[in-house]
């Protein structure tokens, strides 16, 4: 079965441009970032033709198989999926954007790996919002001396946060860790912090209403993962 892309696609842009009006926030302020895990190179081209550029990969050796594959295109890789040391070189010498930074060693170690002919790689530091102990990310206590020391290594540039919240229905309650989100990264209170990633399929509208600037969606733009 085929899948009808540029409806999808349609159908997400027209999601965010009516979640930025209805949320008050400036049109066009919110990226769309297609996360392309699991689904082939050739889907990626079909979107890229449609004018997207910026793609979202969680497994660095499928990631960079299609990286290698399209490119001939001018996309943006964003790596968003957890990161082990032995996957920071990939990471650092083939995509702009890494935004699972989940604790020092591996930004320390990104900052060493990037090729000095390539701009800064973008990063954002994931949260750990929900302070579960099985999930990634900084807790509210430590986020803060990261960011500073993440924001002094050269050859990374530090964006701003990244949230994977548990799922949850309800809009007001999907609303919370977003907010959190937000908050958190005002208090931090460091120049060029651009970015708040967060926001999936299911609670995009949630996201955006809380202040993402860019949103990582899968399955709304290629359909169920096997
Ligand atoms: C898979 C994934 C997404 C996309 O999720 P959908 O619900 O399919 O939109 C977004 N962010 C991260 C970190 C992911 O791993």
């Amino acid at each position: 079965m085929s899948i009808d892309f540029a409806a999808r696609f349609q159908t997400v842009l027209d999601r965010i441009r009516a979640a930025e009006r209805q949320f008050q926030r400036p049109p066009g302020s919110v990226e769309l970032l297609a996360v392309s895990k699991t689904h082939p190179a050739s889907a990626v081209a079909a979107l890229a033709a449609l004018g997207q550029r910026h793609f979202g990969e969680n497994y660095l050796q499928e990631a960079l198989d299609k990286i290698t594959e399209l490119a001939a295109l001018d996309l943006e890789w964003h790596f968003i999926g957890p990161i082990q040391t032995n996957k920071t070189r990939g990471i650092a010498e083939r995509f702009a954007w890494a935004h699972s930074v989940d604790r020092l060693k591996i930004a320390e170690r990104l900052n060493a790996q990037r090729p000095d002919d390539l701009p800064p790689l973008n990063v954002c530091l994931e949260v750990n919002i929900d302070r579960e102990p099985s999930k990634h990310g900084f807790g509210e206590d430590d986020l803060a001396d990261a960011a500073r020391t993440v924001a002094a290594l050269p050859r990374l540039r530090l964006r701003g946060l990244m949230v994977i919240p548990a799922p949850s229905a309800d809009f007001a309650a999907q609303r919370l860790p977003f907010a959190r989100l937000r908050q958190w990264a005002e208090r931090l209170n460091i120049e060029g912090l651009d970015t708040l990633s967060m926001g999936m399929s299911d609670d995009l509208e949630a996201a955006i209403a809380e202040g993402a600037t860019l949103v990582r969606i899968g399955t709304a733009l290629f359909g169920p993962r096997a």
